[in-house]
């Protein structure tokens, strides 16, 4: 589960990692009172206002309506309502968001950490993630901070350093020192940083994260070092150990099709493709959007029904692989082993009937026990539903629609 700016550095807060301090707002108005609120908290004057979406980039994007940039700095409280104004309600794009862009509805006003323009703030890149082909946790870290990390990997590959931890035993001291002597800290900076590096990777495990990427880390001109951009990714399957972490979904900026299968139990993510599939498990999902590239078509969506797939599912199912206008074919895989084929047929037949005049033309391949008598009942139900057994003849079936 991906999380904005603001709620990842509250949660990197609580386990003591320093970090750019703010508040979010969701209208110029609070933006101003916002400032003036840290203003009394921090002694800031500066301001920077950061457009809070779940993409990158927003320091170079724009804002297609105003053509404010996603993040501004506001040299005084007296300019902080109008830049705030320039981002909120504006569509941001980014190089990480589509065309479209994505809708602003709140801002982060947060402390300027960069001092004056003569002083010396080092950008720093670090991520945490897990290393699945080692099974350890690895911290990812870079001198050339600020800047899209995959051109420095790319140009300068040896600026990137990792260091692979065991998670059973955790961060070492050594470790962390290495981390702070390898970007080229000394003295105040070394120590904050080791210190940074153990409380984020202690943030990493503790809050049960897939990823955390943090670009850039400050060093600020007096030494200290401060998380001042914060991507933070939470593990879905643990959130159930965290119900503070399950509120912050923010479910604007989910595909509302993917919201939706969710509520419903499905497992469906939308893909490019033309040819909608709907299937039982995940591994005859992956293998039946292989099938559809061979045969000449792309998948329109990765759907797993899961083990019990009834009418209700079923219908479910068609009526959100239909929402999409790309979709130009449906094809149902489905291996009857706990479920019989005759029922799932069935569930199909209902669900057909159910949905009225569904116009794209729909396969069913179902295989395993009862397949024959589920394919009399759909042959026999007199609707526009071709049904197959083997494989293949349901391979050749999508290449005449998509042909
Ligand atoms: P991103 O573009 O979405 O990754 O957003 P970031 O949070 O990384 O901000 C983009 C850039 O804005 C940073 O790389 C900094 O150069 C700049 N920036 C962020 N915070 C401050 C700040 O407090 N003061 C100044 N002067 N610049 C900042
Ligand atoms: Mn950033």
């Amino acid at each position: 589960m991906n999380i904005h700016e603001y709620q990842g550095k509250s949660i990197l807060k609580s386990f003591g990692v320093a970090v750019q301090n703010g508040r979010v707002a969701d209208s110029p108005e609070s933006a101003h009172e916002a400032a003036i609120q840290l203003a009394e908290e921090t002694g800031t004057d500066w301001f920077v206002l950061k457009a809070q979406i779940h993409a990158g980039g927003r320091g170079k994007g724009t804002v297609q309506e105003t053509g404010s940039h996603g993040v501004v700095i506001a040299k005084g409280l007296e300019q902080v309502k109008e830049k705030a104004a320039g981002i909120l309600g504006g569509h941001l794009v980014t190089a990480q968001t589509n065309a479209q862009g994505k809708q602003v509805s709140m801002v982060l006003i947060a402390e300027d950490v960069y001092g004056p323009g003569d002083s010396e703030p080092k950008e720093i890149y670090m991520s945490v993630l897990l290393d699945r082909a080692n099974s350890r946790n690895i911290i990812m870290y870079s001198p050339q901070g600020g800047m899209d990390i995959e051109a420095v990997a790319e140009d300068t590959p040896e600026l990137i350093f990792k260091e692979s931890i065991d998670p059973a035993v955790g961060l070492q001291g050594f470790q962390a020192r290495r981390v702070a002597f390898n970007l080229g800290l000394s003295g105040k900076a070394f120590k904050e940083m080791t210190k940074f590096v153990t409380s984020l990777y202690n943030a990493y495990v503790g809050c049960d994260a897939t990823m955390f990427e943090i670009n850039p880390v400050l060093k600020t001109s007096d030494d200290r070092v401060i998380a001042v951009d914060a991507k933070v990714s939470l593990d879905g399957n643990a959130l159930y150990r965290h119900s503070d972490y399950a509120a912050m979904r923010d479910f604007s900026e989910e595909d509302a099709s993917e919201v939706e299968a969710d509520a419903a139990g499905l497992n469906y993510v939308k893909l490019d493709g033309n040819v909608g599939c709907m299937v039982n498990g995940a591994g005859l999902a992956m293998a039946t959007m292989d099938i559809i590239k061979l045969s000449g078509g792309e998948p329109a969506n990765f759907l797993d029904v899961g083990g019990t797939a009834d009418a209700a599912r079923v219908e479910m199912a068609f009526r959100i692989i239909l929402k999409d206008p790309s979709v130009k074919a449906i094809l149902v895989n489905i291996f009857g082993g706990i479920v019989r084929c005759d029922r799932v047929a069935q569930g199909v037949v209902d669900a057909y009937r159910n949905m009225g005049n569904i116009e794209v033309p729909i396969i069913v391949r179902l295989q395993g026990t009862n397949a024959q008598e589920a394919k009399k009942l759909i042959d026999e139900s007199g609707l526009k539903v071709r049904s197959v057994i083997l494989l293949k003849e349901a391979a050749e079936a999508i290449a005449e629609v998509v042909a």
